[in-house]
């Protein structure tokens, strides 16, 4: 799904940084969400926290989680989103759209996986 763009994070030119901080003058920025790609494509958001510390935390724990199994996420990245925002991905199942924050490499943190 493409998220609002008016929220934090519309995958646009403008980059994430600049939307972060736009955002969070407006009140519109209220936390960290981790987002985990799929080797099928698709993506989803977890770990939703009031700090980037806390999400990156999050992603790590999660990747040792998933690393044993046959199926992995294919990469990580915290990025800045609404609590809004990430109740409306939840409810989308397999979402593939490349307007959603974190898709470009530009945008968000990558955070290795532990192997
Ligand atoms: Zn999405």
């Amino acid at each position: 799904m493409r998220q609002d763009d008016q929220h934090a994070g519309g995958g646009d030119s403008r980059g994430r940084s600049v939307d972060a901080t736009f955002a969070r003058l407006l009140g519109w920025w209220t936390g960290w969400a981790v987002r985990r790609d799929w080797a099928d494509g698709s993506h989803e958001f977890v770990g939703f926290r009031a700090s980037e510390r806390g999400a990156a935390r999050f992603a790590r724990r999660d990747g040792n989680y998933w690393r044993r199994g046959p199926w992995r996420p294919t990469a990580y990245a915290v990025v800045a989103m609404t609590r809004a925002g990430f109740r409306l991905h939840a409810q989308v199942q397999r979402c593939q759209d490349a307007g959603c924050p974190g898709a470009q490499r530009s945008a968000g943190e990558r955070i290795g996986v532990a192997r």
